[in-house]
């Protein structure tokens, strides 16, 4: 009854949305076997969600845009935390990646001369998110599987069956890597079950790819959905590797926050993009009050400034509502706190007084039909209550940029399961581009893995009996929540811990709060040795969760220990008790790995930026973010 079906791969995919699909392309057009395990749907992933667009300097609607500047917007927004060499490798590669796409078939929308249009977005210095309307993940997706489909074909014409190099397992969640034993025993393996029927699957191969996206789940309100528990995150953990930056989670600004039942459904920010403005209950637009001195030289003073901007960028500053979402997040969340919220405790998005009707609904149709749908608001008539909602983690697995190796050989992590890329604060579109420019670096750099282990096929056969002893300890663990007859119901679990992480580590932090959460965190972690999820192993929703609880919980305190530690604010990560930048902790990444199943943080340094990329900037805003030291021609550390 507990049989477990094998498998045998070069690359192993966990993950189905823009990074794994990418990375499975890049595997199996270098001759891999390569296979795409999903936990959802095929083509149900965050990647299919996205609304505004993916960021790419082609310099289409405005010629003064270049990887460069794209590089310069990636570290401001991320506030120079940011692993250089990601930023650097994505702001000049996310072009290659769009057009790359566009000759795969995606449809994107069209400037009147006929090139890739581009639309403004928080933090991005020239429109620059090519997109579809506001359903940019849904082409992008689909052009990734259509390229797929065109691969099986291939496949199917010489080998006479579509699966031989590229199969697709949906609805397959992976519950564990198998690693051989030792500080460098290499991955040789994952583990998991088949949602349908619950029956166990095992995929031995040499090299294995997560892009199984965030950690939203583990929060009370977000925008994400069901599959975001973390699991790339902690199997990365568990298998020994490191995730750097946990403590930095992104609320975006623009969330719906009525009626309760959609709660945190996301409100694209190519609203703000297109026009859009916040006002408070007072009707003020409060956002020219929230400029912080990092940014003021480059957001307008007035209003009229500000509306000049959209037709003129050229002679007006950009207006304030497009500032990085940290800053618009907790600008929301103090005029909130300070009375003059919207009736259901958000602020007010209003388009509606913005561009013609006709207009919002062909730019925007999305939002239009989900306001329409699920709150009876009509944003052509009447502007939309928003608030903060969690959407995004900028921490992740810490990987070399290059070929998204990570410190345990044979795993690799791209998308946003990928730590460094965005230090401490993402830029809306910035994520599409990362997983295309990531996902297929990941897929090179696993290929050429296999190919360096020895023979060139990737069959290097694992130390004998390690992968039997951990499927037989998988199987074994994974069965214990339908045996436990009394215990804790995974739905509770859930929801306490949704709580705590909302309430005691959400967008504005303090120190006692945060080791509460510590607290409760391992109250929860002991509850759920107990879970019980009565049925049997055909789609058990509840069995589902209780697999997936203890990686929520793991991922939780490493989110949580970064946040106790790091005193200060930066990016997502605000602390009530250090709201100051500090210079000296830009300098550092925590990094956190899981040591007998709790976490422990290391200070690593952040990688240096090269001398020619601080350049970019003039020296006054450097000075705003780095040491005397660090400054170029600056005094020099020992002097
Ligand atoms: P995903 O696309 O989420 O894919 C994760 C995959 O991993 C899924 O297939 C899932 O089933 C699978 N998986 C997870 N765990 C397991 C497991 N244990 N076993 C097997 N499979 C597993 N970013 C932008 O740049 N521009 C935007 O306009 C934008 N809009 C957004 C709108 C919304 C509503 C949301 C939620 C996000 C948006 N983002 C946007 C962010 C962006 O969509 C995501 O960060 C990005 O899609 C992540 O891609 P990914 O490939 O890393 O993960």
């Amino acid at each position: 009854e507990n049989g477990i079906t094998r498998y045998d791969y070069d690359v192993v995919v966990i993950g189905a949305g823009g990074a794994g699909l990418r990375a499975a392309i890049a595997a199996r057009e270098q001759g891999k076997r390569t296979a795409i395990i999903s936990k959802s749907l095929f083509g149900k992933a965050h990647t299919v969600m996205a609304e505004g667009g993916a960021a790419a300097a082609l310099g289409n609607t405005n010629e003064a845009d270049s990887w460069k500047v794209h590089f310069r917007d990636t570290l401001r927004g991320g506030k120079f935390l940011n692993d250089p060499r990601m930023a650097e490798l994505h702001a000049k590669e996310a072009p290659e990646r769009i057009l790359e796409l566009e000759y795969w078939g995606a449809l994107f929308d069209r400037t009147a001369d006929g090139r890739i249009s581009q639309r403004n977005f928080g933090g991005h210095e020239y429109p620059r998110l090519a997109h579809v309307g506001d359903r940019t993940g849904l082409e992008l997706i689909r052009t990734l599987q259509q390229r797929i489909v065109a691969l099986q074909q291939a496949d199917a014409a010489e080998y006479g069956d579509p699966d031989a190099r590229l199969r697709v397992f949906a609805e397959t969640a992976v519950t564990s890597l198998i690693r051989e034993d030792g500080d460098a025993g290499r991955i040789v393996g994952a583990f998991g079950y088949r949602r349908v029927d619950g029956g166990f699957v095992l995929f031995e191969a040499p090299a294995v790819i997560l892009a199984t996206g965030g950690i939203g789940k583990a929060f009370r309100t977000t925008s994400n959905s069901w599959e975001y528990t973390g699991d790339g995150h902690a199997l990365a953990l568990r298998a020994g590797a490191s995730l750097i930056n946990m403590e930095f989670v992104q609320f975006h600004p623009t969330g719906m926050v009525w009626p309760p039942s959609v709660k945190g459904i996301l409100v694209t920010e190519s609203v703000r993009g297109d026009g859009g403005v916040l006002r408070n209950s007072k009707g003020e637009r409060f956002m020219f009050d929230y400029v912080p001195d990092v940014f003021r030289s480059q957001y307008a003073e007035t209003e009229a400034e500000a509306d000049g901007w959209y037709d003129d960028p050229a002679h007006h500053r950009r207006p304030p509502e497009l500032l990085p979402r940290d800053e618009v997040a907790r600008a929301i969340n103090s005029e909130v706190k300070e009375g003059r919220g919207s009736p259901h405790g958000g602020v007010f998005l209003d388009v509606s007084s913005r561009l013609p009707a006709e207009e919002i609904r062909r730019r925007l149709p999305s939002m239009h039909h989900q306001f329409k749908e699920l709150a009876d608001v009509d944003i052509t008539a009447e502007p939309m209550e928003v608030g903060p909602t969690c959407h995004y983690v900028m921490g992740g697995v810490r990987v070399d940029a290059d070929t998204a190796a990570s410190d345990v050989p044979g795993l690799f992590a791209a998308g946003e399961v990928a730590g460094g890329m965005h230090g401490s604060n993402r830029l809306g579109g910035n994520s599409l581009s990362d997983l295309l420019v990531f996902g297929r670096r990941a897929g090179l750099g696993a290929a050429a893995y296999v190919d360096a282990l020895g023979d060139g096929t990737g069959s290097a056969e694992p130390e004998s009996g390690v992968v039997d002893r951990a499927a037989a300890e998988t199987v074994s663990s994974s069965l214990a929540p339908l045996k436990q007859g009394e215990g804790e119901n995974p739905y509770t679990i859930h929801s306490e811990l949704q709580d705590t992480m909302n309430d005691l580590v959400g967008i504005i932090r303090k120190g006692p709060e945060v080791e509460q959460a510590l607290e409760r965190l391992k109250e929860l972690s002991e509850r759920v040795e107990v879970l019980s999820a009565p049925g049997d192993r055909v789609y058990n929703p509840g069995w589902h969760l209780a697999l997936a609880l203890p990686n929520m919980l793991l991922v939780s305190e490493a989110v949580a220990r970064a946040a106790l530690e790091r005193t200060e604010s930066r990016g997502g990560h605000t602390r009530d008790d250090y709201p100051e930048m500090s210079a000296e902790w830009r300098k550092v990444n925590l990094s956190a790995r899981a040591v007998d199943g709790r976490i422990e943080l290391e200070r690593r340094p952040v990688a240096d930026i090269p001398e020619e990329m601080l350049a970019l900037f003039d020296r006054d805003e450097l000075a705003k973010y780095l040491t005397e030291a660090e400054l170029p021609g600056g005094r020099s550390a020992d002097g």
